[in-house]
């Protein structure tokens, strides 16, 4: 991400802080400075500190339940509006989408347990007119059971959202899981977004357009997934072309092509390695001019090259318009033609 700086290095995973995670930092010290001065600030500050530091224990939760499973973290970025654990690949088995989802909460879940105990016999040790209400450890009590509690909704890009996804591919394919899954988020965000309106918290309607937004992206990368995501080249490439060695005369070439139903032929060399591509056209018409004698070379066209085992989405993108498109393998070999239009 960009605009994020690591800040340490733990259990071989980078933590960066975001830039706007300092404002964030910087406004709510400035906003208890006016209440209640320099120690007002360093409270603020370090209230701001500790309850970012659950929110970092909650990633570092679904990053340690990810790597039972093989899978590394490479960084967890802290945002004003919580954290991101970049996994390198989302787990395929729900069962393990499901443990990795879960791991994150079940950490404020352990950290809120610890705090009540510790505030419990902090109560039954001192005298209860002591307790003071609205404490540090209180409060943050108090917002690792909102950090649960949020995250118990279940819509993407909520922890909640990912845990009924995995439950519900227990019993149908993936791709139906996100779309049910999504699709009950956005009916959630809709009743926010009304619930807010008609006198609720402000709050919602952020939270609605949040979740709103989650639900299209999980459908895009399912859709993504269940398409050309995880087809590669040589899955859709056609390979029974047939080619025109290099060097042979016009007239032989024409005779070929017109013995196959190709428009184009790649002209290949002795290691068989496309050198261009000629069209039935071309051929015809330079038979016709008269050149039959020549090498079919003369009319070789430039081609697009692309590796069979790339992925098609990606392979497809760095690919002109209008150019023909051989697949080859990693010594640079023909091993199959992707259909040209124009
Ligand atoms: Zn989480």
């Amino acid at each position: 991400m960009r605009w994020s700086y690591k800040v340490a290095r733990v259990a071989g995973i980078d933590v960066k802080i975001h830039v706007t995670f300092l404002l964030v930092l910087a406004y709510f010290g400035a906003i208890y400075w006016r209440q209640g001065g320099l120690a007002g600030a360093v409270e603020g500050v370090g209230f701001t500190l500790l309850l970012f530091l659950c929110v970092l224990l909650h990633e570092f939760g679904h990053a340690f339940a990810a790597r039972l499973y093989g899978i590394r973290t490479p960084d967890i970025t802290l945002l004003p509006i919580g954290g991101v654990a970049r996994l390198e690949r989302m787990p395929d088995k729900p069962v393990q989408e499901f443990v990795v989802a879960i791991a994150g909460p079940a950490v404020n879940v352990v950290i809120a347990l610890g705090l009540l105990a510790f505030l419990a016999t902090k109560v039954r040790m001192s005298d209860i007119t002591e307790l003071d209400q609205g404490g540090l450890l209180e409060s943050l009590l108090a917002m690792n059971v909102m950090l649960v509690a949020f995250n118990a909704i279940p819509a993407f890009p909520m922890d909640g959202g990912r845990v009924l996804r995995a439950l519900l591919a227990m019993v149908m394919d993936h791709t139906k899981a996100t779309l049910i899954a999504a699709r009950v988020g956005q009916v959630l965000a809709v009743g926010f977004a009304v619930w807010s309106f008609s006198g609720g918290p402000t709050m919602l309607l952020f939270i609605a357009f949040f979740v709103f937004a989650g639900a299209q992206q999980e459908l895009a990368y399912a859709r993504f997934r269940s398409g050309g995501g995880s087809r590669r080249v040589s899955d859709v490439m056609f390979s029974g072309y047939s080619s025109i060695p290099t060097e042979t005369p016009i007239a032989h070439a024409l005779a070929l092509a017109k013995a196959s139903r190709q428009g184009v032929f790649p002209i290949v060399d002795h290691q068989l390695r496309a050198i261009g591509i000629v069209s039935v056209q071309s051929l015809e018409k330079a038979m016709a001019d008269g050149f039959g004698g020549h090498p079919a070379d003369d009319l070789a066209q430039p081609v697009a090259r692309i590796q069979g085992n790339a992925l098609l989405t990606a392979a497809m993108a760095t690919i002109p318009p209008r150019v023909p498109v051989v697949v080859e393998n990693p010594s640079g070999q023909i091993v199959g033609l992707l259909a040209v239009q124009g």
